[in-house]
């Protein structure tokens, strides 16, 4: 495949975070130590050379910075310290900012003005938007006890902007998406018959629930804490977006309830791996832990902040305490916008889409080059 030369990519992963690219010899001992580099894919040092060579169109197409789960093996086997695992995931940034349209993706991963200034102003636009359309700040507490939250935030409003909001990050999610597949796919789109995208297509639900690959890694921990995390902000999701109605409700429910036996298990997942992470990140105990974009931080401590909030929010509804109620309430959505708006479609998040779009057709090529 002929590919155009870009001598900046370099210079940009390095903004991304990519370890020195000059260090790498191409040994190969990365390659042969990682537990996922097979069936037809090389990396990581495959990535490292498409980005020493400035190939920027063969690492559009290929699947192999997906493929990778950030272990971090690769690194601490790499005789030169050029640290090949941070420069996937450094090559993982810088893809997703490719195929952001908008070129929002690259100014949030490369300029901190931006990634902090868009979290800041989308947090003072909700605060902003509550101070101008909230309810009654009803003192008066229910028959339970607990607080007149619906008064204040009336779920039909915060329902319909949820469903706004999920469109929103939908558009540019799936329109992202739209432009991988045309790059990974490339010329191959026309030529493969669409029985082939079929046949594997449950690879994408199995991948995106499961992340499964990332058990065969040395340390099973990390996928285990993944799933942790997929399970506490899945659980959430779901809840806020497809079921607000049934959440958030006036009606103090007894401990034992759903909605609350969710709510509470969702939010200790989110604490305990958050937490877990951000503490691995400041001691630097392990390995993947050594360097962290701000892009990693903002990400991380967002995600705590929103798990944090939710549940004071919760603790003082049903104790009755209405203003910290409210005002918590919205510090919360203050936190949950900006979060969901900048890293689902722009950041780290978008990785739940780009992992098993990644997967499903390094399949569909394969099998579509089985039966050649
Ligand atoms: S990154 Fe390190 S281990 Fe991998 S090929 Fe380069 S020098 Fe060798
Ligand atoms: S970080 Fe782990 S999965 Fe990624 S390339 Fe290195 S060894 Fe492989």
């Amino acid at each position: 495949m002929a590919s155009k030369v870009d001598l900046q990519i370099a210079a940009k992963t390095r903004k991304l975070g990519s370890g020195d690219l000059d260090k790498c010899y191409h040994c190969g001992i990365c390659t042969a130590t990682c537990p996922l580099s097979a069936n037809g894919v090389s990396f990581p040092r495959k990535v490292l050379r498409n980005l020493q060579l400035g190939l920027k169109d063969r690492l559009m197409a290929s699947p192999e910075p997906w493929l990778c789960y950030y272990c971090g093996d690769c690194s601490e086997s790499c005789p030169q310290g050029a640290e090949p695992g941070e420069t996937v995931m450094a090559a993982r940034r810088f893809l997703t900012s490719l195929y952001d349209w908008t070129g929002l993706s690259f100014k949030l991963y490369t300029s901190k003005a931006w990634e902090f200034g868009a979290v800041i102003g989308l947090g003072l636009l909700v605060v902003l938007a509550f101070v101008i359309f909230h309810g009654p700040m009803v003192t008066e507490l229910t028959p339970e006890g607990g607080v007149q939250l619906n008064s204040f935030a009336p779920v039909h409003v915060i329902e319909t902007f949820d469903i706004v909001m999920g469109g929103f990050l939908a558009l540019f999610l799936l329109s992202n998406v739209f432009r991988m597949f045309l790059h990974v796919m490339g010329d191959d789109r026309k030529k493969i018959p669409l029985k082939y995208y079929f046949s594997e297509i449950m690879t994408l639900p199995i991948h995106f629930a499961t992340q499964r690959r990332w058990k065969d890694c040395e340390d099973p921990g990390l996928w285990k804490r993944h799933m942790v995390l997929v399970f506490g902000y899945v659980t959430m999701f779901v809840m806020i977006v497809g079921f607000l109605p049934w959440f958030q409700t006036e009606k103090i429910h007894p401990f034992w309830h759903p909605q609350r036996l969710l709510g509470y298990l969702a939010t200790a997942a989110l604490l305990y791996v958050t937490g877990y992470m951000i503490v691995g990140r400041i001691k630097k105990s392990r390995l993947i832990h050594k360097f962290s974009h701000s892009t990693d931080w903002l990400f991380l401590i967002l995600l705590f902040l929103t798990s944090l909030t939710g549940i004071l929010l919760h603790l003082f509804r049903v104790n009755g305490f209405p203003m910290s109620t409210y005002v918590t309430y919205v510090i919360h959505m203050a936190i949950l916008v900006p979060m969901l708006m900048i890293e689902v479609p722009f950041g780290k998040w978008s990785h739940l889409a780009y992992r098993p779009l990644a997967i499903y057709l390094h399949k569909v090529k394969q099998k579509a080059a089985a039966v050649k």
